[in-house]
């Protein structure tokens, strides 16, 4: 893998204290690596507000580049806009832009707005200031209509002015490749990342892609169950499997691999380290 090939690495803000200490650590063990930029995610409905802005004010001050991820959830635009201020003052230069989903128990009192809008409400209200990111389904996203659909709501939202899309997490590269293709097809040429999920737990990783529309192959089922979840052995399969993977992306062409670090160094930087050779 090239040395330049744009890489960036994501986390979920931390709850605990622990959690806190121990991503102060993953973050320079990970910043090492020369990343583009981490990025932290917004919980469900916006669960997690002043826990995804103190997190990623704190990766900014510890000097790297950082991408909240942003939904409405369940503010208004006055929320939405007090909070985006809040990046600006704070010089963040990019936000990760997402219809997002409601928690559970939330049913559907709060209206889902769809990343397009956001993307546009951004726009209008930050002009250029912030590069912006959005998610794309290389396996479509579960409430598709169609993939036609799917593909036309992604080109939605580099139309409202998005700037490149990071993808759910897959283990088949055709359907990347593919995916992409179709979008050129329908006039999309920015940008399409792939995100990637280092594997480190069997039962989750099966739980989480059946919830997210992500296919898991039957050979790496037959391969991975094998093991006992969290394993060294796991990891280590995994380590092997998603750097293959990621060289096949590369090799294909893929603009840059984002990472789902899950908060921990390995096996992210693992994989990282094997590409780069
Ligand atoms: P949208 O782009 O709005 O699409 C949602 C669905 O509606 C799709 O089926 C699409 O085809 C359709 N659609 C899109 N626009 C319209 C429209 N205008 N009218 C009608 N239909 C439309 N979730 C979190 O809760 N927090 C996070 O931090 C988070 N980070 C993520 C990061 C990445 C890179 C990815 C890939 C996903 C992330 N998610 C996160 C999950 C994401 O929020 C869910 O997949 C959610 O269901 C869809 O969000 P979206 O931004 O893709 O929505």
């Amino acid at each position: 893998m090239s040395k330049v090939l744009p890489i960036s690495f994501e986390f979920f803000p931390p709850k605990t204290e622990a959690g806190k200490e121990k991503l102060v650590t993953v973050h320079s063990e990970l910043a090492v690596l020369a990343p583009e930029f981490f990025s932290v995610t917004y919980g469900a409905g916006g669960s997690t507000r002043s826990n995804t802005r103190d997190t990623v004010l704190g990766i900014k001050a510890a000097g790297s580049d950082v991408a909240p991820h942003l939904s409405f959830g369940g503010d208004d635009e006055a929320g939405v806009l007090e909070l985006l201020n809040s990046y600006r003052d704070a010089d963040i230069r990019r936000i990760v832009a997402l219809r997002g989903d409601l928690p559970s128990g939330m049913g559907r009192a709060a209206q889902l707005v769809h990343a397009n809008e956001l993307v546009e409400f951004i726009r209008k209200h930050f002009g250029d200031h912030f590069t912006v990111h959005v998610a794309a389904y290389p396996e479509i996203h579960p409430e598709a209509a169609s993939y036609k659909d799917d593909v036309h709501w992604l080109k939605e939202k580099f139309n409202a002015g998005a700037n490149s899309a990071i993808t759910q997490y897959f283990f088949n590269p055709d359907a990347y490749f593919y995916f992409v293709d179709e979008c050129y097809k329908q006039g999309i040429d920015q940008a399409i990342i792939p995100g990637i999920m280092p594997i480190t737990n069997f039962t989750s990783l099966q739980r989480f892609s059946a919830n997210c529309g992500a296919e898991v192959p039957r050979w790496m089922v037959q391969k991975l169950k094998s093991y006992e979840d969290n394993s060294e052995n796991l990891v280590a399969a995994g380590v092997e499997v998603i750097t293959t993977l990621c060289e096949k992306l590369v090799v294909g062409g893929a603009p840059g691999l984002h990472f789902y670090t899950m908060n921990q160094t390995n096996p992210t930087s693992a994989i990282v380290r094997n590409l780069r050779g």
